[in-house]
């Protein structure tokens, strides 16, 4: 069976590894179909796809775009986007720039709590694109002993109610599914288990996801329970949507799984790949 992996970061947005290397583990890890999903950032595609090239390995252009949802943020992935569509380019570079304004804001409010330097500490970790996100403050902050590690600092200071939180407004999840679809590629729901929605906030989500035209939910996810995943397949063919299998992986040491070694999707999903006939 093809080992397919559609959701994993790069030093584009907060991997740990360049798109090069990214694609060179995915190959020592049996990855025969890949997207390179950056956060509001498709700088990483052309490289990743060179690499891919090199390796044998199918390479599928991808985007992780941030959304505000009902005062929710939400993750939609786009598969098989282009990224010369300006709409979708001109779109990520908008929030782009609020992750710039917002970065300055965590600065602040850190500042407030004695914790000083963290804007130049947090760039440090940044690539060579100029992305900023919470997991380069989450490295700086470890760095300096805040907590043991990257996940121990988010609990401790970036979430809800801690001294680093801001609230930010990202894209209408209208706008990420009409980009990436007008691109000609497909919408997927990241990680739903993440959003903790209720039974009737979620099915609200699913029904407007769909009618957006959005195509699949990630069932198969690092961050998902078994469980979990089992409830979404059910979600996914109740809705008439397809299912999606990505690790999310960030880097060696900073995610539980790797790249590629994450379940296969559960009996009766009909995968987001089942038409792509590059997958023979
Ligand atoms: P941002 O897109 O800058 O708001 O940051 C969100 C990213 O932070 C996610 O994609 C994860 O990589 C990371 N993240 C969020 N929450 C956690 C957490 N509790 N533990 C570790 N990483 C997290
Ligand atoms: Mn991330
Ligand atoms: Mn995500
Ligand atoms: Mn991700």
């Amino acid at each position: 069976m093809l080992n397919i992996d559609l959701h994993c970061h790069s030093t584009v947005s907060d991997g740990l590894l360049t798109p090069t290397q990214l694609v060179e583990h995915a190959a020592t890890r049996g990855v025969s179909v890949l997207a390179l999903t950056d956060h509001d950032d498709m700088g990483g595609l052309g490289e990743a796809r060179r690499a891919a090239t090199e390796k044998n390995i199918t390479f599928i252009n991808g985007v992780e775009i941030s959304v505000s949802w009902r005062n929710k943020t939400l993750h939609i992935v786009g598969l098989d986007v282009n990224p010369e569509y300006s709409p979708l380019a001109q779109g990520l570079e908008a929030i782009r720039s609020g992750r710039t304004l917002r970065a300055r804001k965590i600065a602040a409010q850190l500042d407030k709590f004695s914790i000083h330097d963290s804007l130049e500490g947090a760039y440090s970790y940044v690539g060579k694109g100029g992305l900023i996100g919470l997991t380069h403050f989450a490295r700086f902050l470890a760095e300096r002993g805040y907590a043991k590690d990257v996940r121990s600092v988010f609990k401790k200071y970036l979430v809800k109610g801690k001294p680093g939180y801001v609230s930010h407004q990202w894209a209408p999840l209208s706008d990420a599914v009409a980009w990436i679809c007008g691109s000609g590629g497909r919408a997927v729901i990241a990680h739903p288990a993440r959003y903790k929605l209720g039974k009737d906030v979620l099915d609200e989500l699913l029904f407007e996801f769909r009618a957006l035209g959005g195509a699949a939910i990630e069932v198969i996810t690092s961050s998902h329970t078994p469980e979990q995943s089992l409830l979404f397949a059910h979600h996914a063919q109740r809705m008439g949507l397809l299912a999606s299998r990505g690790s999310d992986f960030h880097g060696p040491g900073e995610s539980y799984f790797d790249l590629g070694q994450i379940p296969e999707l559960p009996l009766g999903c009909t995968p987001v790949w089942h038409d792509w006939n590059r997958i023979t």
